[in-house]
Protein backbone atom coordinates (compact mmCIF):
# COMPACT_ATOMS: atom_id res chain seq x y z
CA UNK A 1 0.00 0.00 0.00
CA UNK A 2 1.99 3.22 -1.42
CA UNK A 3 0.67 5.54 0.61
CA UNK A 4 2.13 4.19 4.20
CA UNK A 5 5.03 5.13 6.01
CA UNK A 6 6.20 7.59 3.38
CA UNK A 7 6.86 11.49 3.52
CA UNK A 8 3.95 12.94 1.65
CA UNK A 9 6.62 14.58 -0.41
CA UNK A 10 8.04 11.92 -1.41
CA UNK A 11 4.30 10.64 -3.51
CA UNK A 12 4.55 10.69 -7.62
CA UNK A 13 1.98 13.14 -8.66
CA UNK A 14 -0.34 10.29 -9.55
CA UNK A 15 0.02 8.44 -6.43
CA UNK A 16 -1.01 12.22 -4.72
CA UNK A 17 -4.18 12.09 -7.20
CA UNK A 18 -5.42 8.81 -5.93
CA UNK A 19 -5.07 9.18 -2.53
CA UNK A 20 -8.62 11.38 -3.02
CA UNK A 21 -11.51 9.66 -2.09
CA UNK A 22 -13.10 11.64 -4.68
CA UNK A 23 -15.61 12.95 -1.47
CA UNK A 24 -16.14 16.51 -3.05
CA UNK A 25 -16.19 17.95 -0.02
CA UNK A 26 -13.80 20.48 -0.86
CA UNK A 27 -15.61 21.63 -3.74
CA UNK A 28 -18.04 23.18 -1.39
CA UNK A 29 -18.41 26.87 -0.57
CA UNK A 30 -17.11 27.68 2.39
CA UNK A 31 -17.32 31.08 4.60
CA UNK A 32 -14.42 32.21 7.39
CA UNK A 33 -15.25 34.27 10.42
CA UNK A 34 -13.37 37.55 10.13
CA UNK A 35 -12.46 37.40 14.23
CA UNK A 36 -11.59 33.71 14.78
CA UNK A 37 -10.68 32.79 11.23
CA UNK A 38 -12.69 29.79 12.05
CA UNK A 39 -13.81 27.92 8.34
CA UNK A 40 -17.39 26.51 7.78
CA UNK A 41 -18.85 24.65 4.76
CA UNK A 42 -22.07 25.08 3.50
CA UNK A 43 -23.69 22.47 1.27
CA UNK A 44 -23.34 25.27 -1.79
CA UNK A 45 -20.97 23.61 -3.81
CA UNK A 46 -18.85 24.97 -7.25
CA UNK A 47 -20.73 25.48 -10.18
CA UNK A 48 -17.86 23.03 -12.30
CA UNK A 49 -19.38 19.91 -9.73
CA UNK A 50 -21.41 17.19 -10.75
CA UNK A 51 -23.21 16.49 -7.82
CA UNK A 52 -24.77 13.49 -8.37
CA UNK A 53 -21.04 11.87 -9.18
CA UNK A 54 -18.88 13.86 -7.50
CA UNK A 55 -16.81 14.79 -10.78
CA UNK A 56 -15.49 17.70 -11.63
CA UNK A 57 -17.11 18.35 -15.00
CA UNK A 58 -13.79 20.51 -16.38
CA UNK A 59 -11.13 19.09 -14.37
CA UNK A 60 -7.99 20.08 -16.72
CA UNK A 61 -9.02 23.19 -17.02
CA UNK A 62 -10.34 23.59 -13.12
CA UNK A 63 -7.53 26.26 -11.77
CA UNK A 64 -8.51 28.59 -14.81
CA UNK A 65 -12.13 28.75 -14.30
CA UNK A 66 -12.14 28.69 -10.55
CA UNK A 67 -9.30 30.46 -8.93
CA UNK A 68 -10.47 29.47 -5.53
CA UNK A 69 -10.39 25.57 -6.26
CA UNK A 70 -8.24 24.01 -3.98
CA UNK A 71 -5.34 21.67 -4.50
CA UNK A 72 -4.23 19.74 -1.62
CA UNK A 73 -0.52 19.88 -0.69
CA UNK A 74 1.25 17.92 1.75
CA UNK A 75 1.70 21.52 3.97
CA UNK A 76 -2.37 21.59 4.06
CA UNK A 77 -2.60 17.93 4.66
CA UNK A 78 -1.25 18.44 7.96
CA UNK A 79 -2.36 21.86 8.68
CA UNK A 80 -5.41 23.13 7.77
CA UNK A 81 -7.79 21.72 10.15
CA UNK A 82 -10.88 22.76 7.86
CA UNK A 83 -10.12 19.68 5.92
CA UNK A 84 -12.80 17.47 6.42
CA UNK A 85 -11.67 14.75 9.30
CA UNK A 86 -12.82 12.02 6.60
CA UNK A 87 -10.33 13.75 3.81
CA UNK A 88 -7.82 11.06 2.93
CA UNK A 89 -5.46 13.31 2.88
CA UNK A 90 -6.01 14.35 6.60
CA UNK A 91 -5.77 10.82 7.04
CA UNK A 92 -2.87 9.93 5.85
CA UNK A 93 -0.62 13.20 7.31
CA UNK A 94 -2.09 11.46 10.56
CA UNK A 95 -0.64 8.11 9.93
CA UNK A 96 -4.19 6.99 10.04
CA UNK A 97 -5.70 4.42 8.00
CA UNK A 98 -8.28 5.03 4.71
CA UNK A 99 -11.03 4.02 5.42
CA UNK A 100 -13.10 0.57 3.92
CA UNK A 101 -14.79 2.36 1.31
CA UNK A 102 -11.98 4.56 -0.30
CA UNK A 103 -11.49 3.62 -3.79
CA UNK A 104 -7.50 2.48 -3.19
CA UNK A 105 -9.38 0.06 -0.91
CA UNK A 106 -12.22 -1.34 -2.64
CA UNK A 107 -10.53 -1.09 -6.10
CA UNK A 108 -13.86 0.78 -6.94
CA UNK A 109 -13.80 4.34 -8.14
CA UNK A 110 -17.60 5.14 -7.08
CA UNK A 111 -17.25 3.75 -3.65
CA UNK A 112 -17.08 6.87 -1.88
CA UNK A 113 -19.95 7.77 -3.49
CA UNK A 114 -21.93 4.03 -3.11
CA UNK A 115 -21.09 3.92 0.67
CA UNK A 116 -22.58 7.45 1.30
CA UNK A 117 -19.33 9.52 2.05
CA UNK A 118 -19.69 11.79 -0.72
CA UNK A 119 -21.61 15.19 -1.05
CA UNK A 120 -23.54 13.34 -3.62
CA UNK A 121 -27.35 14.19 -3.79
CA UNK A 122 -26.86 16.36 -0.43
CA UNK A 123 -25.76 19.80 -2.47
CA UNK A 124 -26.95 22.22 -4.62
CA UNK A 125 -25.18 24.51 -6.64
CA UNK A 126 -24.08 27.63 -6.25
CA UNK A 127 -25.38 29.06 -9.64
CA UNK A 128 -28.75 28.71 -7.40
CA UNK A 129 -27.92 30.68 -4.33
CA UNK A 130 -26.98 34.82 -4.28
CA UNK A 131 -23.28 34.55 -2.09
CA UNK A 132 -25.29 36.79 0.63
CA UNK A 133 -26.95 33.72 1.19
CA UNK A 134 -24.41 31.60 1.92
CA UNK A 135 -24.80 31.60 5.78
CA UNK A 136 -28.27 30.01 5.48
CA UNK A 137 -26.44 26.60 4.14
CA UNK A 138 -24.29 26.25 6.75
CA UNK A 139 -23.37 22.80 7.68
CA UNK A 140 -21.06 20.46 9.45
CA UNK A 141 -19.58 17.02 8.86
CA UNK A 142 -20.02 13.77 11.00
CA UNK A 143 -16.38 12.86 11.78
CA UNK A 144 -15.33 9.38 10.44
S1 LIG B 1 -12.00 16.46 0.92
FE1 LIG B 1 -10.04 15.47 0.53
S2 LIG B 1 -10.54 13.39 -0.14
FE2 LIG B 1 -12.43 14.63 -0.34
S3 LIG B 1 -12.42 15.40 -2.46
FE3 LIG B 1 -11.42 16.94 -1.19
S4 LIG B 1 -9.24 16.47 -1.30
FE4 LIG B 1 -10.34 14.65 -2.00
S1 LIG C 1 -13.33 23.44 -10.07
FE1 LIG C 1 -13.83 21.25 -9.97
S2 LIG C 1 -12.37 20.39 -8.44
FE2 LIG C 1 -12.38 22.64 -8.21
S3 LIG C 1 -13.90 23.08 -6.60
FE3 LIG C 1 -14.96 23.21 -8.57
S4 LIG C 1 -15.81 21.17 -8.93
FE4 LIG C 1 -14.26 20.96 -7.33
Amino acid sequence: MFWQGRELEDFSSSEWEQLCDGCAKCCLNKLEDEDTEAVVFTRVACRLLDSENCRCTDYDKRHGLVPNCIQVTPAMARSALWLPDSCAYRLVAQGRDLPHWHPLLTGDINSTVAAGESVSGRVLSEEYVHPDGLDEHIITWVSV
